[in-house]
């Protein structure tokens, strides 16, 4: 996989993500022409994991990135592997049926696996920590936790 930039002067927003990265190799710019089965532009999750399933299905790929590896979103989040999504399990099942909702639950869990397979795969120095809590401070709020661990345990999710 050739990873290039399109900027000489790549940025990263002035953060404590950026003053604690592990990896600040500066990537080559993207110079002439170049030739891949694929091109991939921009290199957040979604760029490089999409890379990573190519390059090893055995494509070439190369990827663009504007600023540096990570510069948007992916660089800068809460970095937490948490599963869920904007509407909880009962609603999307009301909304949309059980059977997407049970797909959409197992997709969260196995997006979790995928980083912590990559993670062990690639010996990526991100430390890694299993593990978090929820905090609750009202008894409505305890039970409503109560009824989202009970949604996620019926959908396989054993550790919530
Ligand atoms: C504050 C915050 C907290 C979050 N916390 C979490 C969390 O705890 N856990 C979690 O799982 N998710 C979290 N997220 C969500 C997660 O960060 C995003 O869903 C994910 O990073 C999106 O990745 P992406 O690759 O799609 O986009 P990005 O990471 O934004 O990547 C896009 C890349 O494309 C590049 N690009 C754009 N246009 C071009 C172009 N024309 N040419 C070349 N390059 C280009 C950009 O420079 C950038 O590097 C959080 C998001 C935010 C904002």
């Amino acid at each position: 996989m050739n990873i290039a930039s399109t900027n000489a002067n790549p940025r990263h927003a002035p953060s404590w993500y950026a003053a604690s990265a592990n990896d600040r190799r500066l990537r080559p710019i993207l110079q002439g022409e170049m030739e891949a089965d694929v091109c991939i532009i921009g290199a957040g999750f979604t760029g490089i994991s999409a890379a990573l399933e190519l390059a090893e299905r055995g494509f070439s790929v190369i990827m663009l990135e504007g600023e540096r590896i990570g510069f948007g979103a992916s660089g800068r989040n809460g970095g937490q592997i948490v599963n869920g999504y904007s509407r909880d399990l009962e609603t999307i099942a009301r909304r949309y049926g059980p059977e997407k909702a049970a797909k959409l639950a197992a997709m969260s869990l196995e997006g979790g696996n995928i980083i912590r397979e990559r993670v062990a795969k690639y010996a990526i120095d991100c430390d890694l920590v299993d593990g978090g809590f929820f905090a609750a401070f009202t008894d409505k709020q305890v039970h409503e936790m109560a009824h989202h661990r009970a949604q996620w345990q019926a959908r396989g999710h054993a550790g919530l």
